[in-house]
């Protein structure tokens, strides 16, 4: 028999809460200048919200603009502080699966700075898909979904903390064959796809040699 080295499953790798601690900058910003009424950290409010926009102290107008703004500056992304252990783990998994891309909901525009970021913590070399600039009607998780289901059967796996990817879009439900490694959670949500919860890097790459070596 021949060993064909080549034949690693191929996985693409989320970027935003799952490599990028991205909510974590922006919350620390928008406490700064929007304000934090309930005297909460930064984490207390993430904890609590998930995501800026589920704070309702911060929607008004100049938040939304400020959080505009800072989604298209290219800069910006690199300042944005590492999920912890992910610069550790990502390439151990990535030595054992074939990492494909980076697909992430961030504009096409801000490619560089991503890149830049990612080579600076030496993250494994991928092509980085983004969401493209025109298309704005599409929200970002059926943007997602839709590519990864495109993507399939080729990219078999995921890496990605975005609950809405496994649960508001029936047609990856019924389509998508793959896994979906999904960071940060600790339960599997109610669905059929092939979901494994992992809380932190240490468990990806726990779950990911479990069952790929
Ligand atoms: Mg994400």
């Amino acid at each position: 028999m021949t060993t064909h080295t080549n034949a690693k499953p191929n996985i693409a790798f989320d970027i935003d809460e799952t490599l990028s601690n991205t909510v974590l900058y922006y919350v620390q910003e928008m406490q700064k200048r929007f304000g934090n009424p309930e005297f909460l950290s930064a984490e207390e409010i993430i904890q609590k919200y998930r995501y800026t926009q589920h704070v309702p102290y911060w929607n008004n107008e100049k938040a939304r603009e400020w959080v505009h703004q800072a989604i298209y500056n290219d800069e910006l992304q690199e300042k944005l502080p590492l999920i912890q252990q992910a610069e550790v783990y990502a390439p151990k998994v990535a030595e054992i699966l074939n990492l494909t891309c980076y697909l992430t909901i961030r504009q096409e525009s801000v490619v560089l700075g991503t890149k830049k970021r990612l080579d600076k913590h030496q993250f494994p070399e991928a092509q980085i898909i983004a969401k493209p600039f025109l298309d704005n009607d599409t929200a970002g998780s059926v943007w997602k979904a839709k590519k990864l289901l495109s993507l399939s059967p080729k990219i078999e796996a995921i890496v990605d903390d975005n609950l809405a990817l496994v649960q508001t879009f029936d047609y990856l439900e019924t389509n998508y064959q793959g896994t979906i490694f999904l960071f940060g959670h600790e339960t599997k949500p109610k669905t059929h796809l092939d979901v494994v919860p992992c809380l932190n890097w240490p468990a990806v790459y726990e779950a990911v040699k479990e069952r790929y070596s």
